[in-house]
């Protein structure tokens, strides 16, 4: 249960006043511990490549006469490295979303545009896998928000859908307006995600299966930026899955304009 936590100083004293003052300090407080939570766990996540990297560098220096070896561990250190980059770039991102809360650059954004760029960032990783990106849907739509978090968002989805999935499955990205509005859902033909595990997927850090992110060069923290993505546009992000067969993750987020010939969900008051 949530408690108020307020501060209370005395403001002005008279011979008949007495002025308080009240502030709220709950949500200074929560956001204080969020804070201090992910620096926990960011510090721990950040050992994990270091050690790797030192490690494998100690070896490359060991292996020194070993042409063979130094190139096996080198191209190590390289990988690893690059999940290195990807995470401190994602932490960064992710303090960033955390801390302003309020998007700074809202304009008009296409979704066809967000959806295209998503998919293409994403092609390199479903062809080396083989899996073929489809997408389909209403066209024409827009919302009001940051062009660049949105396709980060989807493509988020989309690096996903395309790491959990085996070798020449299908992946689609629906678009679909719905009143005001519009649904991405990215669909996958992957290992699905168990019940008990798909309300933590949002989580910072959050993983189902630790090693198999790991191989897959997964931060834990795609998902978490998504949710914070769709929380700034007034949007969510849910997930239906099943185990074995696939899941699908759906993006809401208000549109700018209904598409014509979508009813709006409330009628305009005049
Ligand atoms: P990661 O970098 O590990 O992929 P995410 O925050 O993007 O981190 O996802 C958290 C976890 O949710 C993943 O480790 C994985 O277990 C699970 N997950 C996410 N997307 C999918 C998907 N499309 N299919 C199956 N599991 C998924």
């Amino acid at each position: 249960p949530s408690r108020l936590l307020l501060q209370v100083r005395v403001a002005q004293v008279t011979p008949d006043h007495l002025l308080l003052l009240a502030e709220d300090l709950t949500q200074a407080r929560r956001l204080e511990a969020i804070r201090r939570d992910f620096v926990v766990n960011v510090s721990h996540e950040l050992k994990t490549p270091v050690g790797a990297l030192s490690l494998l560098a100690e070896t490359v220096q060991d292996a020194a006469d070993d042409p063979e070896a130094v190139r096996r561990f080198s191209g190590r250190m390289r990988a690893e490295a690059g999940r290195l980059s990807a995470l401190v770039h994602e932490i960064i991102e992710l303090s960033r979303l955390q801390v302003a809360g309020a998007l700074e650059d809202v304009e008009t954004v296409e979704v066809d545009d967000v959806v295209a760029e998503a998919v293409d960032r994403a092609r390199t990783a479903a062809d080396a896998k083989s899996i073929r990106v489809a997408v389909a849907g209403d066209r024409g739509i827009t919302v009001f928000g940051d062009h660049n978090l949105l396709v980060t968002a989807v493509r988020n989805l989309l690096d996903n859908a395309v790491a959990y999935s085996p070798e020449g499955t299908r992946v689609g990205v629906g678009v679909q307006a719905r009143g005001d509005l519009v649904e991405i859902a990215v669909v996958d033909e992957g290992v699905g995600i168990a019940a008990a595990d798909q309300d933590r997927v949002f989580e910072r850090f959050y993983r189902v299966d630790p090693a198999r992110s790991r191989d897959t060069g997964g931060t834990g923290l795609g998902l978490s930026i998504v949710k914070h993505v769709a929380a700034d546009h007034g949007g969510d992000v849910s997930v239906w899955s099943q185990p074995g067969r696939g899941s699908t993750f759906t993006l809401r987020l208000p549109v700018a304009a209904p598409a014509p010939g979508t009813q709006p969900s409330a009628p305009p008051t005049p």
